[in-house]
Formats: structure tokens, sequence, C-alpha cells
């Protein structure tokens, strides 16, 4: 499988002004890396950070959580920082758990919260 330097990262609507405020604390480590994020994600996370380069994919509900896990499943991806929402219900649940899933099986290091996604980040060569 080959080596990437690439991480992914979705948060729920709810967890998104985090997600920003998490990349923008962390923006010199998340430099290091292409970042890939869900739709709209990705378009808060640019908005902010403008200077990183990041790679938007499908929002979430559309198809962009199945589009990561297809890239954890051919080796693209090194880590996974998803910050879910346990609290809010949502229509495209069977993606979440499919893209954990695919992390799990993969044994790619999936982050679902801050302070893990800091230990995360943290503990990645080079970051
Ligand atoms: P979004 O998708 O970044 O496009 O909102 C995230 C999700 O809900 O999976």
């Amino acid at each position: 499988m080959s080596q990437t330097r690439r991480i992914a990262l979705v948060a729920h609507d709810q967890k998104k002004d985090d997600l920003v405020e998490f990349v923008r604390e962390h923006e010199a480590a998340f430099s290091r890396y292409d970042l890939v994020a869900t739709g709209t994600t990705g378009a808060r996370i640019t908005e902010a950070c403008p200077g990183l380069a990041l790679t938007p994919l499908k929002s979430g509900p559309l198809g962009g959580d199945q589009q990561i896990g297809a890239m954890i499943a051919e080796g693209l991806v090194e880590a996974v920082v998803f910050f879910v929402d346990p609290l809010t219900p949502m229509p495209h649940d069977v993606d979440v758990k499919a893209l954990m899933r695919l992390a799990i099986v993969y044994d790619i290091p999936l982050a679902l919260n801050r302070r893990s996604a800091g230990m995360l980040l943290a503990s990645l060569p080079g970051a």
C-alpha cells in the first residue's frame, strides 16, 4: 500500500466551528499534509485558512463520506479527523458508519473529537 501524506477532515454541522478552530490552531502541522474534506467542511476550512492545500469532495450526505472511505480503501489517507455530532439524527448515518468501518478495517487513525484529534496530530510523523 502506498505511503501517503493525506489527512481527511469531516465535521457535522454542529461541530464545524470546532473543527475550523482546531485546524486554525494547528495550521502549521496541517500545512505539511494534503488535505481532503467533505464539501461544506472543506469550504469552511478553506475560508478560514486559504493557504492550506485542501481538496473539497462532495458534501457528506451527497457521497463525501463514501469518497473518503474509498480513498481509505485505496491507501490514500493517512489519518481521519471526523468531528461527529452524537446528538443529532443524520439522514446519512449509514455513510458515517461506513467511513468509520473502513478506517477500522484498514487500521487508519481516526479521531472523533477535539482532544483525540490533538493527540493524533501530535503523534503523526513530521506533524
Ligand atoms: P459536509 O459533510 O462537510 O458537506 O457538511 C459532512 C457530513 O455531514 O458528513
